[in-house]
């Protein structure tokens, strides 16, 4: 056995096209990216910059057109099937019928765990994402913050090594969302898992992130890669802390690519969404 541990991602010379019936579109090119077992890194960048495709590549929900991706040592299929992730995209995608505790259950009815296993993990799960007392009900009975929440104790059913979130907070409002990211801190850091987390928001990346990787359109690139340099205690007071302000302005300006890594001319000028 290797004693070394291993990372979570490897991405050496991905790249993604698209045939569509306009011609071919690449979605990402020369993607080099690695993110180490246990640790949080945002990808940010204007829309249609690949984002998605990146993190649907790294999940085996698509495969690349170029280059090498390994999840923990292997490929992203053999990670899947060993169940090494967790998903959580922006719609909460909860069965309607089934009530909270029936949702967090489902990935591991699907995967045989017995009826007893499943409740007690359902169980944990639901106290660490707050949820305790709302366990008989149904999606519809939850407000928005609510149901994700759910959706993050669903995600993380399995003890994944390794969360993808799509922007999994882009539909709350900002009080709730700041909450969201208090809690995913603390459930992150509970779990030890690694998260590859795509979001549209500076303050989310930054507040969330060991590094934030940004990246601009046609091709998807990655244009820098900004170490998050704020205590590693993400508490709310940190939020108008100083070096918070400085880590949000070190990202702000790599986005529009007068960071210390220069970025792609197209990304000038570019609006976030
Ligand atoms: P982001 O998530 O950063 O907004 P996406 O990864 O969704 O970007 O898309 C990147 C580019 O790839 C866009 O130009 C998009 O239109 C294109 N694209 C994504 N998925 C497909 C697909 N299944 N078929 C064709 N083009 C796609
Ligand atoms: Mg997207």
């Amino acid at each position: 056995m290797n004693v070394v541990e291993q990372d979570a991602v490897v991405a050496r010379g991905i790249g993604k096209t698209f045939a569509s019936r306009a011609g071919a579109v690449t979605a990402l090119e020369s993607i080099d990216l690695t993110v180490t077992a246990g640790e949080f890194v945002s990808l940010i960048g204007p829309s249609g910059c690949g984002k998605s495709t990146l993190l649907r590549l790294i999940g085996d929900l698509d495969q690349p057109s170029t280059g090498e991706l390994s999840v923990f040592g292997r490929s992203a299929r053999v990670a899947r099937e060993a169940q090494d992730y967790g998903i959580a995209f922006q719609q909460a995608g909860l069965l309607p019928w089934r009530d909270v505790t029936g949702n967090v259950e489902l990935p591991l009815e699907l995967h045989g765990v017995g009826k007893r296993e499943r409740a007690a993990r359902a169980a944990d799960l639901l106290a660490l994402v707050g949820l305790a007392d709302f366990a008989g009900h149904f999606p519809h009975q939850l407000s928005g913050g609510m149901q994700q929440r759910v959706a993050i104790a669903r995600s993380l059913a399995e003890r994944p090594r390794l969360l993808l979130m799509d922007e999994p907070f882009g539909a709350l409002d900002e009080m709730t969302r700041e909450r969201m990211q208090t809690e995913l801190v603390r459930i992150c850091k509970e779990s030890s898992a690694a998260v590859v987390f795509v979001t549209h928001s500076i303050p989310e990346a930054v507040f969330l992130s060991q590094r934030v990787v940004v990246m601009s359109p046609r091709p998807g690139r990655i244009t820098a890669v900004v170490p998050v340099q704020i205590a590693d205690e993400r508490t709310e007071g940190l939020r108008e802390d100083a070096s918070f302000f400085a880590a949000v302005t070190a990202v702000r300006e790599a986005l529009h690519g007068s960071g210390a890594i220069p970025a792609e001319p197209t990304t000038r000028g570019v609006e976030l969404r």
